[in-house]
């Protein structure tokens, strides 16, 4: 018997003003896969994203996590089946420090008052190290979070993002910005965390891509232009004229 899949998206389709987005679009995930989407702006990376959170509900097809059917789902019910997602803009606290954000960040957390007088369980404490650790900034933990560098303020969201337990992680394009040294220290960290959960990265950097060493899913026009390995797919004819534009 095959495994089943952690997410599958099915011929979905969404029209925004007449205009299709996302076009029979179909994506499987197996459970700890980790899984880069590329594709040229506008190809309707992000709008996928906003599909599987439900933010965007589709036109048609469907969307499964788990067997679970999401497409009649709001987004925090979808969050709490385990699918976290980080925008591409880092959202954190700026004023708190590095801990802070994220204890606050942490799943079950019993109340913000009990992380600012910093009343917490071993538990918790130790939770946070640990997130500290995977995402580099242990040094940097009790810095204010706005005093960090673009680079440090992704890898801190995603610290919160993994506060939250997320057996699936969207990560929308995460190396914006970032310096050479950020963007592979960003590849080692996504495949540190894929060990324990399933990712899925939309990306432009194919340096960063590469450094992935995962199988590449090419967007096109609100569908899939191809899949395989990055040396694979970029080899493909219909993908370089779609990369080097007509
Ligand atoms: P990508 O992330 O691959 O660059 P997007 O998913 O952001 O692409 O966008 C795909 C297409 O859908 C674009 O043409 C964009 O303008 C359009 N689009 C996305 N969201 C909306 C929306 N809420 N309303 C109207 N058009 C949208
Ligand atoms: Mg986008």
């Amino acid at each position: 018997m095959s495994e089943p899949l952690l997410l599958e998206v099915r011929d979905v389709s969404v029209t925004f003003d007449g205009f299709r987005a996302i076009n029979g679009l179909n994506l499987s995930l197996r459970p700890g896969e980790m899984r880069a989407i590329v594709g040229p702006n506008g190809a309707g990376k992000t709008t996928m994203m906003d599909i599987i959170t439900g933010k965007t509900r589709p036109d048609t097809g469907i969307v499964r996590f788990r067997g679970q059917d999401l497409t009649r789902l709001d987004e925090p019910t979808i969050a709490r089946l385990g699918i976290g997602r980080k925008f591409q803009k880092p959202t954190v606290f700026e004023a708190l420090t590095v801990r802070e954000n994220i204890l606050l960040s942490l799943k079950g957390i019993r109340s913000p008052f009990a992380v600012l007088l910093a009343r917490l369980s071993g538990q918790e404490r130790d939770r946070v190290d640990e997130l500290l650790e995977i995402i580099r900034l242990t040094r940097f933990a009790d810095h204010q979070a706005g005093d960090m560098s673009h680079g440090q303020k992704q890898w801190l969201e995603i610290g919160m993002l993994l506060g939250q337990e997320p057996e699936l992680l969207l990560v929308d394009e995460p190396v914006a910005g970032m310096t050479d040294a950020e963007t592979m220290a960003t590849a080692e960290l996504l495949r540190e965390i894929n060990r324990t959960r399933s990712v899925v990265v939309v990306e432009h950097d194919m340096d960063f891509v590469r450094a992935l060493g995962v199988k590449v899913t090419v967007l096109h026009e609100g569908s899939v232009l191809a899949e395989g390995a990055l040396d694979e797919v970029s080899a493909e004819p219909r993908v370089i004229e779609v990369y080097l534009g007509r």
